[in-house]
């Protein structure tokens, strides 16, 4: 599988933040289909000798939270190096790794540096749930939240279901993409080109003189292909 979910509960807003627990869950981003799982919590006062940080605000917010949240996120914690190289040992490379990037990817980064390690991921591989909310054609979906909210690993299951729900919007509202070349000849007549090569060499072959070249990206979208995104490759001097 190639992409990954991953939830952190901190006691903290900002980035070094102490980290209580972090959850992970590989899926398929088109099936929605689960694979193997990742949750351990992390000792508070591990991560407070490594400098990171409680913050007051989000202490209060933990205590508002339901006593099934608050139980799960402190028992049988370990150390933060040993959670953080368990993590590094279950991630798979090149695995795109989902969540609110500003908190939870910010938050991993802080703890990886505690360690004074790099995190497992490359930058290019994390993806933001909230920008895949802004690309889809609609604004919001249902899923039906199962498990206890605040536990890292189910919020990471609700987040998969989300995620796959957009993705099936998504696919639905563009169902395909092409691009096509064209060569317009003077006097009108227009020819067109599955290749740039192909386009490219015709170019030259024709026996009226060719007045420009451009490609065209379709786009099939509400039942129908519309023309996306033209350029100019070519054009004759006038
Ligand atoms: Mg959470």
């Amino acid at each position: 599988m190639k992409d990954m979910m991953i939830d952190l509960e901190a006691l903290g807003k900002q980035t070094n933040g102490v980290v209580l627990q972090l959850g992970a869950v590989y899926f398929d981003r088109k099936t929605g289909e689960m694979g193997p799982d990742f949750s351990y919590n992390i000792r508070i006062d591990d991560c407070r000798a490594k400098g990171l940080e409680v913050d007051g605000d989000t202490i209060r917010w933990w205590l508002n939270q339901s006593k099934e949240a608050r139980e799960a996120v402190f028992k049988n914690a370990r150390d933060l190096g040993w959670v953080l190289a368990k993590f590094r040992e279950f991630y798979t490379k090149e695995t795109k790794v989902w969540c609110h990037t500003s908190f939870d990817i910010c938050h991993l980064l802080s703890a990886y540096e505690a360690i004074g390690e790099k995190p497992p991921f490359a930058w290019w591989d994390s993806r933001d749930i909230t920008t895949l909310e802004d690309l889809s054609p609609v604004e919001s979906v249902e899923i039906e939240e199962t498990g206890v909210k605040h536990n890292a690993i189910d919020d990471c299951k609700n987040q998969i279901a989300y995620v796959v729900k957009h993705f099936k919007k998504l696919k639905a509202s563009v169902r395909d993409v092409i691009k096509k070349w064209k060569i317009v000849l003077e006097g009108g007549s227009e020819f067109e080109y599955l290749t740039e090569k192909r386009a490219r060499d015709e170019l030259g072959r024709h026996g009226p003189k060719p007045k420009k070249m451009y490609s065209v990206v379709y786009v099939y979208t509400d039942g129908r292909w519309i023309e996306d995104e033209v350029k100019i490759i070519w054009e004759a001097e006038k």
